[in-house]
């Protein structure tokens, strides 16, 4: 007997049809359809300038899309931003903080504007902080972080309340390979417990350790989407490097894979 699986809207965590955006005459994404469950790694790759950034803005309602729909945990992000902001945890690529703040008085605002539970947030923020080791320094002021400890201190705003979904753009970089090392099992098991993650990443290691899939685009254009051996295969090569070289090559030209 044939066993019928339904896939149900709710399952689909990240749902975008036909996503165009245009920067004036630049076409950063090119209709872009993109669906990922709940639960899973997605990892976005592609060479500068491919539009991966442009769709984390979309997704996270920086900026509207100029065609086309999106829905991040079953919400639009045009006609309901501010329910998918309330779902979402978000590491800009460019990061900056609140220079003038402390660590302590960074998290809280995060805690306020996520509109969370002040003492199980507040714990929570306590216990990434030791897990990332940034928890001597909440008392200084952020101008006073190295640069891998502003990472870490992104980390948490957006890992705090348990997000449904994680937007992380080049989350890992300055990290040093202790911290990088927990920030890859603690994705992991976000992922066990229903997170959703999407990793924008030109790290390969990363992104090979931590995702179900990934999704490639090149010129705006998604050319390949599906898991990790398959995507290698698909592109008749052996590792992720070679394949992602393959498939970018020219990044004008689009790739089907089966
Ligand atoms: P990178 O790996 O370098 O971060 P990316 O894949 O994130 O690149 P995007 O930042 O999404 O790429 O840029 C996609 C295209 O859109 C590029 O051609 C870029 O020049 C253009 N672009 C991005 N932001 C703007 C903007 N605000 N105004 C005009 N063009 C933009």
């Amino acid at each position: 007997m044939c066993a019928m699986v339904w896939i149900t809207m709710s399952d689909w965590m990240i749902d975008t049809l036909g996503v165009r955006k245009e920067y004036g005459t630049q076409v950063a994404l090119a209709g872009l359809d993109l669906q990922v469950r709940r639960g899973e790694i997605i990892g976005l790759l592609g060479p500068n300038g491919a539009g991966k950034s442009t769709l984390v803005k979309v997704l996270t309602t920086l900026i509207a899309p100029t065609a086309g729909v999106a829905k991040v945990a079953g919400f639009d992000v045009v006609r309901s931003p501010m329910e998918v902001r309330k779902r979402i945890g978000y590491v800009p690529e460019n990061g900056t903080v609140f220079e003038a703040l402390t660590g302590d008085e960074f998290l809280k605002m995060v805690i306020d504007l996520k509109g969370l539970d002040s003492k199980d947030a507040y714990a929570q923020i306590e216990e990434l902080a030791e897990t990332f080791e940034i928890a001597p320094a909440l008392k200084d002021q952020l101008n006073k972080y190295s640069k891998g400890m502003r990472r870490k201190a992104l980390i948490v705003a957006a890992f705090v309340g348990n997000p449904d979904v994680l937007i992380l753009d080049e989350p890992a970089d300055g990290l040093d390979p202790h911290a990088c090392a927990r920030f890859k099992r603690m994705l992991r098991d976000l992922a066990a417990q229903g997170t959703t993650i999407v990793l924008c990443s030109h790290d390969l290691d990363l992104v090979e350790k931590t995702c179900d899939q990934i999704c490639v685009l090149a010129g705006g254009v998604l050319v390949a989407v599906g898991t990790i051996s398959n995507v290698v295969r698909e592109a008749r090569e052996q590792t992720l490097e070679d394949a992602f070289l393959r498939l970018t090559e020219n990044n004008s030209r689009t790739h089907e894979l089966a």
